[in-house]
Order: C-alpha cells, then sequence, then structure tokens
C-alpha cells in the first residue's frame, strides 16, 4: 500500500540508496526489471509499474513470440508490483537496492506466466496437505574470457589448469570465483560454498536450503548476480547447458525435503527403508514418475539434451539411487533433519522459479497418491537395460509436458501454453539454421 512505500522509500533514502532496481523473472528466467529513483519511487510506483507484455514473449535475440494475449492481442500491459519484503542493496553497486516484482494483468489478477505465480501455485497446494517444501538450489557455471581467435570469441577462464575441487589461484588464477563468492554472500543470498568443477573455467556455488519461494528468489538473483560479476571483469559467466563438445555440461541440482507446519522433518524415518519416510519415497516416486514432463522445464533448451549421456555425472536414465551420482535422483547419505532428495535432472539454464516449482508438483504428486518408488539403481547408471531413458530432445519434452495434464494443471494451464508456445517457437527457429556442423560434416564431401 501506499504508506509501505513511502516507508520503504524514506528507509532507502536515510541509506544513501538513490536508484532501485525493480526485476523480475521472464519464461526463461532472466531478469526484466527498471531502475526507478529512490527520490520518486513511491510516486512513480503507484500502483504497479507497467510493462509491455513481450517480457513474456521475447526471445534472447528478440524475436518477438506470440503467446496468449501477446501481439497478436496488441501487446497490453502486464503490471509490476514490488515486493518491498525483498530489498536488497547492492555490494557492488553502491547506491543501487534491488527489489523483486509481482506482476498483475491489467484486470488486477496474477498473471499466470509469471514464475513466481507458478511457484506460488505449488507452495498453496502443499501448504493444504499441511506441509512446507525445503528447498538448495545448486549451480555449475562456465567462466570464459575474451578470445578473437577463438570461433565463438570466448575461451574457459584459466583454461588447462584447473581440475574438479582444485583450490586457489590455480583454477581461479584471477580470483573471480573467490570474488563473487564474497560478494553474493553480501548480497544476502546465504551462499555457503564454492569450488571448481570438472572443466576448468567451471565452477560450482551452493546456496543453503530454505523455504521454496526464498530459496527460488535468491536463486533467481543468483544468477543475475553471478552474471554481472562476471560482466564487471569484462568475463562471460554463462549458465548454457552444455557450452562444450569435449566438457561435461552444467547442472542445476535441486536438494529437496518437507517438513509439517510445526517444523517437524518428514523425510527421516529411522525405521522406514533405507532411513526414508513413506513421504520422500513417494516424492521420489513422483519425480520419476513425471521425469519427461519434468525435463521441459528443467533442461528448457535444444542444447540441455546434449548435457545427458553416458558417464557425464548429469543423468542419462529416469532412476533414483542411494548417494549414487549416476543417478537422476540420488538419495545423500545425511538423515535426521538433513535427509532429502537430490534431483539431478536439471541444467543451469532452467529457469529457478520454475525448475523448483516443477520438482515440486512433481513430489507432490507422488505424495497425494502415495506412489511407491520403482526398485533402486546400484552401481553403474548408465546401463540402457536398467531403466527408461530421459527425452532426447526439447521437443519430445514438451510433448511429455503437454501430455502431462496432471502437472500442468498444477503449474496453471495458461502458463503450460504460454510456455510451450514460447519453446516451439524456439525449435522451430533452430529447425531452419544452418550449423557449424553441417558445414563440417558436409561442405568438403557432397
Ligand atoms: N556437471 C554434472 C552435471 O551436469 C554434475 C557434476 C557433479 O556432480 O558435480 O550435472
Ligand atoms: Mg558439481
Ligand atoms: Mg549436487
Amino acid at each position: 500500500d501506499a504508506q509501505a512505500m513511502e516507508q520503504a522509500q524514506e528507509d532507502m533514502s536515510a541509506r544513501q540508496i538513490d536508484v532501485v532496481r525493480l526485476g523480475y523473472s521472464d519464461l526463461i528466467g532472466t531478469e526484466r526489471g527498471r531502475d526507478l529513483l529512490v527520490r520518486r519511487f513511491a510516486r512513480t510506483v503507484g500502483d504497479g509499474v507497467a510493462f509491455c507484455r513481450s517480457v513474456y514473449g521475447t526471445s534472447p535475440m528478440g524475436d518477438v513470440i506470440d503467446i496468449e494475449g501477446g501481439l497478436s492481442a496488441g501487446l497490453p500491459d502486464v503490471i509490476a508490483v514490488p515486493d518491498l519484503s525483498t530489498v536488497q542493496d547492492v555490494p557492488w553497486e553502491p547506491g543501487v537496492a534491488h527489489m523483486i516484482a509481482d506482476v498483475f494483468d491489467p484486470d488486477g489478477t496474477p498473471s499466470q506466466e509469471s514464475p513466481r505465480n507458478v511457484l506460488r501455485r505449488v507452495v498453496e497446494r502443499f501448504s493444504s496437505l499441511g506441509m512446507r517444501p525445503v528447498i538448495g538450489p545448486e549451480f555449475e557455471f562456465y567462466v570464459l574470457e575474451p578470445c578473437p581467435e577463438s570461433p565463438t570469441g570466448w575461451k574457459r577462464y584459466g583454461e588447462g589448469t584447473g581440475n574438479v575441487y582444485t583450490a586457489g589461484y590455480k583454477g581461479d588464477p584471477e580470483n573471480t570465483l573467490l570474488a563473487s563468492l564474497r560478494r553474493l554472500d553480501a548480497y544476502g543470498l546465504d551462499v555457503v560454498a564454492a569450488n571448481h568443477e570438472f572443466a576448468s573455467g567451471q565452477f560450482e556455488i551452493n546456496l543453503w536450503h530454505s523455504g521454496a519461494l526464498d530459496a527460488a528468489d535468491r536463486a533467481f538473483r543468483f544468477k543475475t548476480a553471478v552474471q554481472e560479476l562476471a560482466r564487471m571483469r569484462g568475463k562471460l559467466a554463462t549458465f548454457m547447458a552444455k557450452p562444450f563438445n569435449d566438457e561435461g555440461g552444467s547442472g542445476f541440482h535441486v536438494h529437496f525435503s518437507a517438513c509439517a507446519d510445526d517444523g517437524t522433518a518428514l523425510f527421516d524415518d529411522p525405521s522406514g527403508q533405507d532411513g526414508l519416510s513413506m513421504v520422500a519415497r513417494s516424492a521420489v516416486a513422483g519425480m520419476l514418475a513425471h521425469a519427461p514432463a519434468l525435463a521441459a522445464l528443467l533442461n528448457p533448451t535444444i542444447n540441455s539434451y546434449k548435457r545427458f549421456g553416458p558417464d557425464t555425472l548429469a543423468p542419462w536414465l529416469v532412476d533414483w539411487g542411494l548417494d549414487n551420482r549416476s543417478a537422476m535422483v540420488r538419495i545423500p547419505p545425511e538423515r535426521g533433519r538433513a535427509a532429502r532428495v537430490e534431483l539431478r535432472l536439471g541444467d543451469a539454464s532452467a529457469n529457478p522459479y520454475l525448475g523448483i516449482a516443477a520438482v515440486m508438483a512433481a513430489a507432490y504428486l507422488g505424495i497425494r497418491d502415495k506412489l511407491e518408488p520403482p526398485a533402486k539403481l546400484e552401481g553403474y547408471g548408465y546401463d540402457v537395460d536398467k531403466a527408461p531413458r530421459l527425452p532426447d530432445d526439447l521437443g519430445t519434452a514438451l510433448d511429455a509436458l503437454t501430455a502431462d495434464t496432471e502437472l500442468a494443471e498444477m503449474l496453471g494451464p495458461r502458463f503450460v501454453a504460454a510456455f510451450v508456445a514460447y519453446k516451439r517457437n524456439e525449435l522451430e527457429r533452430f529447425s531452419r539454421w544452418v550449423t557449424d556442423w553441417e558445414f563440417r560434416e558436409y561442405a568438403y564431401h557432397l
């Protein structure tokens, strides 16, 4: 309300904040926003800040994609209303605070395309079971530096010197990772650890677990912040799923558990199979049962499907196992309050709100229907006769999402229609694009 806006304006001015960056996630998880002068904050915001609806229908390259109520309806407004509770000063941008907005249609109803609203819907479903999901996100990403000789214009930062868990200057010669960790912490993201990954220039940062909306907000801000911090050093941080043919992809692993309204942890059961409760087992079963549709949201790009494969530590089959990193769902060895499930399906290109909403929706359906998981994986997770394969490509995953009416109903049918339309457009544009692979394969020999 107006009084709260005035108060926020006063508080920010008192802290020497003169600009609020009001941002929110589009369909693919990139930030859309505006910088607002704090001096005019309450007046500018009023009942909300208007944006053109193309925020939900433009590709990274700027193509306007016709989702329902979009271009064909003349691109009407959407209204962004700051969630004042999310205010956070940006440590590397003195005088700037960041706020996350909730997005509404002009008639005042929450926009169904808004990823934050999609997640809220799923959280509410858990509330009706008397449960609160707990989410711990982990992201891998590559840091690149300019290289005019390379066909892409970029090469991996620290190329050739780092390996998994290489610590210090050997793998991070300019302290890019270390400096990022400190700044992300100062930004209130509750990051806990950073490490070098398998490829040089590839890193992982882990966020502490919390309630679903808070964890997704932090994950959303995290991705933008990592990119911003790299840009400030003339580098490019990319969450693309599989940027290089000969190196591993970047995962977005989601640790998931739930507690009761009174805080009791619900995944631990010393007398249950593997020390897990029925709720935990059913959550796993839900993730497996809905895996092909989940892939559409957790592996949302054409490139995502090139990350899957034998011996990658990314999954390839729809399976689960105890402390097994070759399975799609890994049960980490801790029990008690730390008993949890790690879904390793997602890649870093996923929109954190949608990825987390999808994991939770699948778990919810498993819990609600008291599903039993299939036999767990023992040993090597890349034998095709052991379990079904994940979708081979984005088109197949989109088909699965469209066919999975239970999951689509939970996420919101209008959202799913918009997401699928957006992604079909991506497939369509790609299908007509001649790639460097085709030139190498055909140009000299045919
Ligand atoms: N990079 C792997 C993935 O894409 C994960 C490697 C790891 O377990 O750290 O999921
Ligand atoms: Mg990792
Ligand atoms: Mg992990």
